[in-house]
């Protein structure tokens, strides 16, 4: 017999197999012996009260042997010779999953990548760290895998659609990916384990006839009328195909000035602005798992995480890309430009927890905001139908903050209260941003409009998590990229630009995904609007 059920254990018991067929037993009023086994199908952490629990769904097996998890059966047939060649740009999640889907509707995708692949990447990454030197076309951003391969491989998504959103993880799975991330409420693969699953998928997408190609910077379109007809390179090169897909994430700028200067169709988005905000592990998984910090969370469960979302003055203060165990990165792509994001690896084991801590900027607020803005001693006019608008502010902000940290990628940071009271301080915590930090008033780098709520939207975190709003934690300048700042229009239905019969934006930089699995899901969205196309055109 097969039972599903649903119970709550002590974190201890949940990391034992024998107390969880203990209780499967109690529950099913059998004897333990016929308790054969189970596979667990959901896995989450309760800590509301001061006794944490772990919420099980799992299916139990009574007399009759276990059937272990079967991973979904994923083919990518062999392409035909004269099949449609469809035209990538860009190999974040949007890009790769939108190759692996048209592979499997009989497609031929053709990637160009600006950055490098993994391996290579990983050295440039390792520059930039020790040394303080970006390369414009491979970074934390830009290269195989896109922004999701050195990030924290968090795997949820505010979005409903389960199928599809099953159907990515399955995908992850099936080249790499540990099982649970089918099961977890939170899943996230880790740093560690994302390139390689990365490289097995680009191995399948070559091996299905599928082409990739590294350090090929796109850099504009051969156009008549209505229809694009090629993708040009920066080394001279021409890739013709009946469609393209425009996948270049939300950090390729020299797209949307390409874009802008060609005429073709672009606005600008809101986008959030803020800072991150580093805290001792310890500090957070004794707030959030109510142990005491000397001894430590019981070893059975993971580094605690926490999402905040505070009103202030009428926008939204809230926490957003939380790494528990993790590590502060240069996000940055440009050599003059200083933004943070955050990873961790897979086991989460490093001593600090960091998050981004932003406040939400509409159109009006950016005007505001640019108007009372001087920079290089110059005031800026802004003007509100230019598409890039909130790209300028972001971009500003951004150069404040390398100018403030002093060069080199060293990030400007105060502690927390020190913030929150206008204080320089006068010394700062260790800090896991290995370029290094320098002590700075972040107000001067952020404008007034943000660096208020954000001093506010901590004072009242600080409420709702005792101890969360300490001087042991440090705040680093500028978590600028939470997503993109311009959308590239298209059509609800065809998810064509409203400008040509073959050219899809897609994935974050278009303004149609956050994170890794909206983008992955966008990609495979656009995949298959092409393929109907190319259908009825047959
Ligand atoms: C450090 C870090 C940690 C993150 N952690 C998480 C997380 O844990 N969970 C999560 O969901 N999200 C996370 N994110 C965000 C996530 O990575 C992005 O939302 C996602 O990658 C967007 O996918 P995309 O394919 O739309 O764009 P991108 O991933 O940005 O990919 C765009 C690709 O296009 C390429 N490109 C750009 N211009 C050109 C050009 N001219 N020619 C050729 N190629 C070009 C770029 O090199 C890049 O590879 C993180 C991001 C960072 C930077």
């Amino acid at each position: 017999m097969q039972k599903k059920i649903s119970f709550q254990l002590l974190p201890d018991e949940a990391a034992s197999d024998h107390a969880i067929k203990e209780w499967i037993a109690n529950l099913c009023a059998v004897p333990l012996d016929d308790v054969k086994g189970f596979r667990l199908q959901k896995k989450s952490i309760d800590a509301r009260s001061r006794q944490v629990k772990v919420n099980l769904t799992l299916t139990a097996f009574i007399n009759e042997p276990v059937q272990e998890f079967q991973p979904a059966e994923i083919h990518f047939p062999l392409l035909k010779k004269n099949a449609s060649r469809v035209l990538i740009i860009g190999s974040g999640p949007a890009g790769m999953f939108a190759a692996l889907e048209l592979l499997q509707q009989g497609i031929k995708p053709i990637i160009l990548e600006r950055g490098k692949d993994v391996r290579e990447r990983r050295r440039d990454l390792a520059r930039l760290n020790k040394e303080g030197i970006i390369n414009e076309d491979s970074n934390y951003c830009f290269g195989e895998g896109g922004a999701g391969t050195y990030s924290d491989g968090k795997l949820y998504t505010r979005s409903t659609k389960r199928g599809d959103i099953n159907r990515v993880l399955e995908l992850f799975v099936h080249f790499g990916a540990d099982n649970n991330i089918l099961f977890e409420s939170h899943p996230h693969i880790g740093t560690n384990k994302l390139p390689g699953i990365i490289s097995a998928m680009r191995g399948q997408i070559i091996a299905a006839g599928g082409e990739i190609y590294f350090e090929k910077k796109f850099t504009g379109f051969a156009k008549n009328n209505n229809s694009i007809i090629a993708a040009l390179t920066q080394d001279g090169d021409k890739f013709n195909a009946e469609a393209f897909i425009l996948a270049t994430g939300h950090s390729a700028r020299d797209i949307f000035y390409l874009l802008q200067k060609e005429n073709i169709l672009i606005e600008s988005k809101p986008f959030a602005l803020g800072v991150r905000a580093e805290h001792p592990q310890s500090l957070i998984d004794s707030i959030q798992y109510h142990c005491n910090r000397s001894i430590g969370r019981p070893g059975s469960l993971p580094a605690a995480s926490y999402q905040l979302v505070e009103q202030v003055s009428d926008k939204g203060v809230f926490s957003f890309c939380m790494c528990p165990g993790g590590i502060i990165a240069t996000a940055s792509t440009s050599n003059n430009e200083l933004v943070v994001n955050g990873w961790s690896p897979s086991k989460r084991n490093n001593p600090f927890a960091n998050s981004g801590i932003v406040v939400q900027i509409e159109l009006k607020d950016a005007m505001t905001m640019l108007r009372d803005l001087k920079w290089n001693n110059q005031q800026i006019i802004p003007d509100e139908n230019d598409p890039l608008l909130m790209m300028h502010l972001q971009r500003i902000v951004e150069q404040k903050a390398f100018a403030a940290g002093g060069g080199s990628f060293v990030a400007p940071a105060q502690r927390m209260v020190d913030f929150s009271e206008g204080k320089i301080s006068s010394s700062l915590p260790e800090c896991s941003y290995i370029p290094g930090i320098h002590s700075s008033g972040l107000n001067a780098v952020l404008p007034d409009f943000v660096a208020r709520r954000l001093q506010r939207g901590f004072q009242e975190f600080g409420k709702k998590m005792k101890g969360y709003y300490s001087n042991e934690a440090i705040v680093v300048a500028t978590e600028s990229r939470t997503s993109s700042p311009v959308r590239i229009p298209r059509d609800a239905g065809t998810l064509l630009h409203p400008q040509f019969k073959n050219l899809y934006p897609c994935g974050e930089g278009a303004g149609y995904a956050g994170g890794i699995v909206s983008a992955a899901m966008d990609g495979q969205k656009v995949a298959r609007a092409i393929k109907e196309k190319i259908a009825a055109k047959l």
